[in-house]
């Protein structure tokens, strides 16, 4: 039962409870509070409970577990993602074996389709794309290669994500490719955005038509929610779901705070509103097989309102006679998912850094908390890191 802080499973969770369940007299002590069941407050919850000892409450306020990464099975039976597109990659072998305590993987790579001019061509750009659309027979790196410099456009200072593309590919191809995108993506030019927005899309002379490099390519076997739920299932985690720590934080006395929502919300927006680009998710489902031949398409056309069309069942293996998609609409009111990288955005979350520092009994992981554009691994990363550091320094709890 909640008011005791049991475990919830995730196939029972359901939008919860008011915090007036919670009375004074049931209050109880926990070692940490964590807030937030995404990969940074799940990873933090796991060691602290299962290294250190510590009681741990974990508390969200979304009615499930596994934050933006919350998969599960929709009417029509398909596993599909609430919160868009999740698909795991890593460079990092310590990430792989940490996970692998909790999941199973199914290898998985993935491959996106952009629409343009009327085509549907591989992006990341490589020499399949070129010789599609421009009617070429490029056939080798070499020749692709002195292809694109010929159209590249040399930027003295690569800064902003319109440089990076342009310097390698030219503007023709910027255009077509990144620029409506990235302006429908993030509310902004991409001549506005720090280069490191765009340059994580590679440019490529062969014709490997995989979205990542990463060595480590794959899903979760039963999915991301089922990984979540076996990290949290410990005697030391109990789990809130459906509240906002702030009606909790009082009646669940702690010594510790691992804080993994946005930062500025945290201390009360005191600098004013950090900015974070939110999306619309349209979910379907298709009374047919198959919807589009690959599990992403891109519509970088300024035209088009949405960014891309995800169809999971090419990111799960799943079969089914019908099929669902999400279509991904920005926007810039809503729940935050992407801290959004430029100059002036990341001086105004060093003045909240310099407040988070302060308070030596919380701690700030996580995309929200630390305002990084990082994907699940290097969350996973930062948060193991965080752990080392901070706790596993420290000798074990004794309990009694
Ligand atoms: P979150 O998952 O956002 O978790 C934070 C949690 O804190 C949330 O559940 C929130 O409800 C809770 N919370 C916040 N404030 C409070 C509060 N006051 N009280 C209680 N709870 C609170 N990464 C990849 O590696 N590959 C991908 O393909 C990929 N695709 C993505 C697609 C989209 C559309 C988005 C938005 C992100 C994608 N990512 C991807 C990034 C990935 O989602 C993040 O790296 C990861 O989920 C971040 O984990 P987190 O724990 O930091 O944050
Ligand atoms: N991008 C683009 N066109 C594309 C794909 C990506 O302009 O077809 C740009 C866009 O600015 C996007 C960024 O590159 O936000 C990073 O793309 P990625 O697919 O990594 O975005 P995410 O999956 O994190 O939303």
């Amino acid at each position: 039962d909640l008011i005791n802080g049991t475990l919830i499973k995730a196939e029972h969770v359901q939008p919860i409870v008011s915090p007036t369940r919670y009375p004074a007299e049931h209050a109880k002590h926990y070692d940490v509070m964590v807030v937030g069941a995404g990969f940074a407050g799940s990873v933090m919850a796991e060691r602290l409970a299962s290294q250190s000892n510590l009681k741990v409450l974990v508390v969200d306020r979304r009615p499930h577990i596994a934050g933006n990464a919350f998969d599960h099975l929709d009417a029509a039976g398909v596993l599909m993602h609430q919160y868009g597109p999740h698909i795991f990659h890593t460079n990092s072998q310590e990430i792989v074996d940490y996970l692998s305590q909790f999941t199973e993987w199914r290898p998985y790579e993935h491959r996106v389709l952009a629409q343009v001019d009327g085509q549907l061509v591989p992006i990341p750009i490589n020499r399949t794309t070129l010789n599609k659309l421009y009617d070429l027979d490029l056939k080798t790196d070499e020749e692709a290669a002195a292809y694109l410099a010929s159209r590249a456009e040399p930027v003295a200072e690569i800064k902003t994500s319109a440089d990076v593309v342009v310097s390698a590919v030219g503007q023709e191809l910027y255009e077509k490719f990144f620029r409506g995108y990235t302006r429908k993506q993030w509310g902004m030019d991409p001549s506005e955005l720090d280069k490191a927005v765009t340059a994580r899309v590679p440019t490529r002379t062969n014709t490997d038509d995989r979205y990542f490099n990463d060595s480590f390519q794959a899903m979760p076997l039963e999915g991301y929610t089922h990984m979540f739920e076996r990290m949290l299932d410990h005697p030391n985690i109990d789990l809130l779901l459906g509240v906002d720590y702030t009606e909790v934080r009082e009646a669940y006395t702690h010594d510790h705070l691992v804080f993994t929502g946005p930062i500025d919300e945290y201390f009360g927006f005191r600098y004013g509103k950090l900015p974070y680009r939110s999306l619309k998710f349209e979910h379907q489902t298709i009374d047919q097989e198959w919807f589009q031949d690959v599990a992403v398409v891109n519509y970088p056309n300024e035209k088009v309102p949405y960014t891309r069309i995800t169809e999971y069942k090419y990111l799960t293996g799943q079969t089914s006679p019908k099929t669902s998609i999400t279509y991904e609409y920005p926007a810039a009111e809503g729940d935050p998912y992407y801290p959004i990288p430029r100059a002036e955005n990341q001086a105004l979350f060093k003045r909240y850094e310099a407040l988070a520092m302060a308070q030596t009994d919380v701690t700030f992981v996580g995309r929200l908390a630390t305002y990084r554009y990082y994907n699940m691994d290097q969350v996973v990363g930062q948060a193991l890191a965080t752990y080392r550091k901070q706790f596993a320094a420290k000798q074990p709890a004794v309990k009694t």
